[in-house]
C-alpha cells in the first residue's frame, strides 16, 4: 500500500508541477498514522489547491469526497484512488460516521453554508476543519463551536497564514515588540478582477462579499500583528460597478482602534490589486508584501532583517499542523474561537458602513 501510494504521489505530483524532492522522506515513519481527510465541496480551492497539497502532507491523506456534482466523481476517484464507499453527496454526510477511513471532514463550500455542513460533520463524530471565513454570522460560528464541543471533536479554521513562518515571526513580535509599541498599521488585500463571474461570491445569502472573502485576511492580520482585540470599528464601502455588485461589497475600507492606542487601517477590494501589511512602531517599522499569497510571503524590517523564510506549501503545512494537533491531542493553532472573533468584527464593519457611524465592540 505504501509503495503504491508513493508511486501515485510521484506521478500526480509531477503532473501538477510540484518538485517532490523535499518530500522524499514523506513516509519514512510508516508507523505514524496518517489521518484520512474528506473534502466537502469540490470547487476551485479543493480542486486546484487542497487536494494537490494533501499529496504533500506527512500526517494526512485524501480518503473521501462529498459532492453534489456527480460528473466530478470519476475524475477524483481515478486521480486520488478514492473507493466508491468513500464518495458521498451532501445528503449522505451523516453516513461518514461509520467510515473508518475518514478522520477529518474539511468544509470547503460557500461561506454561507459552512455552519450547516460543519455542524453535520461534527455530528458524525469526525474532527472538523472549516475554511475561512468561518461563517456568515457570529451566531453561526457559536453553533459550529458548540456542535464540535458536544461531539468532543477538534475544530480548526483554515487560516493558512497563521501557519506560515514569516507570519509567525510577526505574530511573535506582537509579544516581544522588538521595535517598540505599534503606532499604526496598514493591511491591504485586493485583486483587480476585471469581469467577476456570476458566483456565490456575489450572493449575500451564500456568504459573498469582499470583506468576508478577502477582507478577513487584512482583519486577521491586524489582530495577529497587534495581538489585541479592537475596541471600535468604522468602515466605508464603495463600488465602481453597481450593476455587478448589487448585494455585496466590491471595496471595503475599515479602521480599527485597539486598547493600546494602535490604529489599523484595512482595505480590501476586487477592483484594485494591493497586497501589503505595513507596521509602523515607535522605534522602527516592518512589512510583509505580499502578506497572504499562496506563492510566498516576504518582507523586511527597518533594522535590515529580511522576512524571507521559505515554505514548501502553505496548505500542506496548515493541514499537517492541524493533523498533528489531533494525533497528539494538543490544542489546534487556529480554533473556532479565533474564526468567530473575526466574524464578530466583520459584522460590525458591515454595520458601520451601513449606518455610517463608528461601532463600539
Ligand atoms: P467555488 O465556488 O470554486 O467552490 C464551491 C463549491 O461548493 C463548489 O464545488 C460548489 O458546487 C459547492 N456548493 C455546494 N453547495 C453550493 C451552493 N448552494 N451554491 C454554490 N456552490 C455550492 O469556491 P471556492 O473558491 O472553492 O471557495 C470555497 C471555500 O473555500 C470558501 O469558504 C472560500 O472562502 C474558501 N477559500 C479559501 C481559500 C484560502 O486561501 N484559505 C482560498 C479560496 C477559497
Amino acid at each position: 500500500m505504501t509503495l503504491k501510494r508513493r508511486d501515485f504521489i510521484r506521478t500526480t505530483g509531477l503532473a501538477m508541477g510540484y518538485s517532490l524532492l523535499p518530500y522524499s522522506n514523506l513516509f519514512a515513519n510508516t508507523n505514524q498514522k496518517q489521518l484520512g481527510v474528506c473534502l466537502v465541496g469540490l470547487g476551485n480551492y479543493s480542486t486546484s489547491i487542497l487536494a494537490p497539497a494533501l499529496q504533500l502532507t506527512k500526517h494526512c491523506k485524501l480518503t473521501g469526497i462529498v459532492t453534489g456534482s456527480p460528473w466530478k466523481i470519476p475524475k477524483w476517484q481515478r486521480r486520488y484512488d478514492i473507493p466508491d464507499k468513500n464518495v458521498y453527496s451532501y445528503d449522505t454526510i451523516d453516513r461518514i460516521a461509520n467510515n473508518p477511513d475518514i478522520d477529518v471532514i474539511y468544509i470547503v463550500v460557500p461561506t454561507g453554508l459552512h455552519a450547516t455542513y460543519a455542524i453535520e460533520a461534527a455530528n458524525t463524530g469526525k474532527h472538523v476543519w472549516c475554511e475561512k471565513p468561518m461563517a456568515k454570522t457570529e451566531a453561526e460560528c457559536k453553533a459550529i463551536i458548540e456542535a464540535c464541543k458536544k461531539n468532543k471533536v477538534k475544530l480548526s479554521i483554515g487560516y493558512r497564514m497563521q501557519h506560515e513562518p514569516n507570519t509567525r515571526t510577526i505574530i511573535d513580535w506582537a509579544t516581544t515588540k522588538p521595535f517598540g509599541a505599534i503606532k499604526t498599521l496598514r493591511a491591504e488585500i485586493g485583486y483587480n478582477v476585471g469581469n467577476p463571474a456570476r458566483s456565490w461570491r456575489l450572493n449575500s445569502k451564500l456568504g459573498g462579499g469582499t470583506m468576508y472573502d478577502l477582507g478577513v485576511y487584512a482583519l486577521n492580520a491586524a489582530r495577529y500583528t497587534t495581538g489585541e482585540e479592537p475596541i471600535t470599528v468604522s468602515a466605508k464601502q464603495m463600488t465602481t460597478r453597481p450593476k455587478i455588485f448589487t448585494e455585496t461589497d466590491e471595496t471595503t475600507h475599515f479602521t480599527l482602534e485597539f486598547p493600546s492606542g494602535a490604529i489599523a487601517h484595512g482595505k480590501t477590494s476586487v477592483g484594485k490589486s494591493m497586497h501589503e501589511l505595513y507596521v509602523d512602531c515607535e522605534k522602527g517599522w516592518y512589512t510583509l508584501a505580499p502578506f497572504s499569497m499562496y506563492g510566498g510571503v516576504q518582507g523586511k524590517a527597518s533594522n535590515g532583517k529580511l522576512l524571507n523564510i521559505p515554505i514548501k506549501n502553505q496548505q500542506a503545512q496548515q493541514m499537517d499542523d492541524d493533523a498533528l494537533a489531533i494525533i497528539q491531542n494538543k490544542p489546534v493553532m487556529v480554533p473556532g474561537e479565533e474564526g468567530m472573533k473575526d466574524i464578530k468584527i466583520v459584522e460590525a464593519i458591515y454595520k458601520s458602513a451601513k449606518l455610517n457611524k463608528t461601532i463600539t465592540l
